[in-house]
């Protein structure tokens, strides 16, 4: 019965046209652009300070014309999916998105036919045919997918009113009420938008007409940072710039980018310590510290999360705020990934680091997958960007449906104890996946707090001098996890870092499940014996 209805739903896809001239051969997928992107040499990375380098077009999949190696190894270990549905209809829905969106749009597990997601609950999501994978990669659904509270909020307000906010509505004033008693005191004052990209957009607005420093366009980042999609974002966002394969320089003028505070195999190697705080921080100081005068905007997350997972070592944002302040610049937090209890000691990751930002972004986790984000800044911060005299209106910034969400997600961070959930569970992890650094020696290092944490995998960990990154592996483990129905993500510069940032309700059960996959994934690769 549950199986006619699903074929039922199915009935407007199979109206395009039959299936068969819809699903191309596998190696058909692939326009010869996207060929010639993954034959393009690898470029370097301008004049970042980085070592790294970044795997051009690394959305676009290099071997189109056949399977995963991971799907071929599960399917030896008898892990094959019983891929029902979702064989044909991934298929079919790739075939639709190649020719309906913008060519450089990615799919998760493109070419093994993508995942056909269809509902969700707690931790788990639920594909075409009914299994459930364990989702250790959506920080954004972080008090569970489909939580009823959640769904209930949105559903009511939607039911009454969805308006313009420059009219009153009592929910926007009562939420923004209990965000703010999340900050610290002087973080006072906000600013509602839909994402996190306008989030950071906005701050950059604030932060720079707030800024007495000598250039007060200008902006420092770290290597491999992404804060976002718009003009804006992408000039500050290495991580985006990596991907080029066009030739051009997309780092502006007004950017400097300074090393990622990466102790294990970045610029300094001396891993969590004050040695490596100063040599990093040091970088910032010199620029701000220069004859053409300080910079107006820092901007960094506390947790470098598409840098991989990176933890700047203690001190490292003290110093720099100081530096780039002393010199009239405002610094920015961007906790669109980070925030929200995820770091389990501290509501905010920034809070971890001993440091008050002039402006902290929020986005992601805030409505829970509905669009909601938000500035939030120093109330003299604001002033400076109201003195401009500009009106700032967003049409769909803090309504009463967002905001009525946006609260039910607070509020349930608070009853159920989600922070505490994550600083329990995210220790127990932590403990769970460094029980694998005796067993493999390509498993680098383990890092992170609370649910936000990173495995770097690298080609020998024991070639201590000689570190070398290991993306192929860690793509196997990636695509083989999902055999075992477990989603993780990769990211970093070199593509080699899993990252785990499940729900916030995440069980010691899950992170046994996960660990007990990983292991199993890294015992098959090894039997494969081709890494
Ligand atoms: N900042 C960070 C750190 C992010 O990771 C992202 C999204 N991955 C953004 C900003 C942009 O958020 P959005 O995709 O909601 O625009």
């Amino acid at each position: 019965m549950r199986r006619a209805a699903r074929l039922f739903s199915l009935k407007p896809l199979l109206l395009f046209g039959t299936c068969s001239s819809l699903l191309l051969p596998r190696n058909d997928y692939y326009s010869s652009a996207f060929l010639a992107h993954n034959d393009a040499p690898i470029a370097s990375a301008g004049d970042a300070p980085g070592h790294h380098q970044k795997v051009k077009g690394s959305f676009l999949l290099k071997t189109p014309t056949e399977l995963s190696e991971a799907a071929k190894a599960a399917a030896t270990f008898g892990l094959e999916e019983k891929q029902g549905q979702n064989e044909q209809v991934g298929r079919l829905l790739i075939a639709l998105r190649d020719k309906q969106l913008g060519p450089n749009v990615s799919v998760f597990y493109k070419q093994d036919g993508g995942l056909v997601i269809t509902s969700g609950k707690g931790a788990f999501m639920k594909d075409i045919d009914g299994n459930l994978h364990l989702d250790c990669c959506n920080n954004v659904a972080s008090v569970g997918h489909a939580h009823p509270a959640v769904v209930k909020a949105g559903q009511d307000e939607l039911a009454n009113i969805q308006t313009n906010g420059r009219f009153l509505n009592p929910i926007q004033q009562r939420y923004v009420t209990k965000l703010l008693a999340t900050f610290p005191p002087e973080l006072n004052t906000i600013y509602l938008v839909n994402s996190g990209s306008e989030a950071n957009d906005l701050a950059l607005r604030i932060a720079r007409e707030h800024a007495t420093a000598k250039r007060q366009k200008d902006v420092i980042i770290l290597d491999s940072a992404y804060h976002g999609h718009t003009q804006a974002l992408v000039d500050i966002s290495p991580y985006k710039w990596y991907q080029a394969v066009d030739g051009k320089n997309y780092k502006p003028d007004t950017t400097h980018v300074v090393s990622c505070p990466d102790g294990f195999r970045g610029r300094y190697r001396f891993g969590h310590t004050e040695k490596s705080a100063e040599l990093y921080a040091k970088e910032v100081e010199d620029i701000v510290n220069s004859p053409e005068g300080g910079v107006g905007v820092f901007i960094a997350e506390s947790i470098v999360g598409c840098g991989g997972q990176v933890v700047p070592p203690p001190t490292y944002l003290k110093r720099v705020y100081e530096a780039v302040r002393a010199k009239g610049g405002v610094c920015i937090a961007d906790e669109v990934q980070t925030g929200f209890a995820r770091a389990g000691t501290h509501f905010w990751m920034f809070q971890a680091h001993g440091v008050v930002p002039d402006i902290v972004t929020v986005g992601k986790p805030m409505g829970n997958g509905y669009p909601i984000a938000a500035v939030i800044c120093r109330r003299e911060v604001a002033e400076s960007f109201a003195r401009t005299g500009i009106e700032y209106f967003n049409t769909y910034g803090g309504n009463s449906v967002g905001c009525a969400i946006a609260e039910a997600v607070l509020d349930t961070i608070h009853k159920e104890d989600l922070q505490q959930n994550a600083l329990e569970v995210g220790e127990y992890l932590t403990e769970r996946l460094n029980t694998l650094i005796p067993k493999y020696d390509w498993v680098g290092e383990v890092r992170g707090v609370g649910l936000f944490q990173g495995i770097e995998f690298v080609k020998s960990r024991a070639d201590k001098d000689n570190l070398q990154p290991y993306p192929e592996l860690t793509k196997f483990l990636v695509d083989f996890l999902r055999y075992q129905r477990v989603i993780v993500s990769r990211d970093g510069p070199d593509e080699n870092v899993i990252k785990v940032k499940p729900p916030l309700v995440f069980s010691k059960e899950n992170v046994d499940q996960l660990v007990t996959s990983l292991d199993n994934a890294l015992q098959c690769a090894q039997k494969l014996g081709i890494f």
